[in-house]
């Protein structure tokens, strides 16, 4: 979508510190991060929210959570522990209409979150 500000990240338009690229899903560290590491998981695929997801994207939502559980893994924090969360709509503050999960490692997490 052409005035998305994650389809312009995934596209190269709009540079941003990659971590993860494959045909399906980037993973770009968050620009104000929340914790040690802070990176998004982004499917190329424009998807606005959770609400917008049908059956055909069960595997696609699976890939980002293993995708979240292996770049946690290869920073250090898989044992120690990381946490993964999807933002929808106002209330739980997204702000960037582009489906992505946060992964988030490296200090403590407090439960539950604000
Ligand atoms: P949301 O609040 O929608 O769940 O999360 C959006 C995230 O995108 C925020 O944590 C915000 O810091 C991050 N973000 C916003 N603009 C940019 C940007 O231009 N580059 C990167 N890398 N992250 C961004
Ligand atoms: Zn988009």
């Amino acid at each position: 979508m052409s005035d998305c500000l994650f389809c312009k990240i995934i596209s190269g338009q709009i540079p941003a510190a990659i971590v993860h690229q494959d045909d399906a899903l980037v993973g770009f560290r968050d620009i104000s991060p929340k914790a040690p590491l802070h990176v998004l998981i982004v499917p190329r695929q424009h998807i606005a929210t959770l609400n917008d997801l049908t059956a055909n994207d069960d595997a696609l939502v699976g890939s980002m959570a293993r995708l979240a559980a292996t770049l946690a893994k290869e920073h250090g924090y898989d044992q120690g522990g990381f946490r993964t969360v999807f933002n929808c709509n106002a209330d739980a503050g997204q702000t960037v209409f582009h489906i992505h999960m946060h992964l988030l490692a490296g200090r403590p997490l407090n439960w539950p979150p604000g």
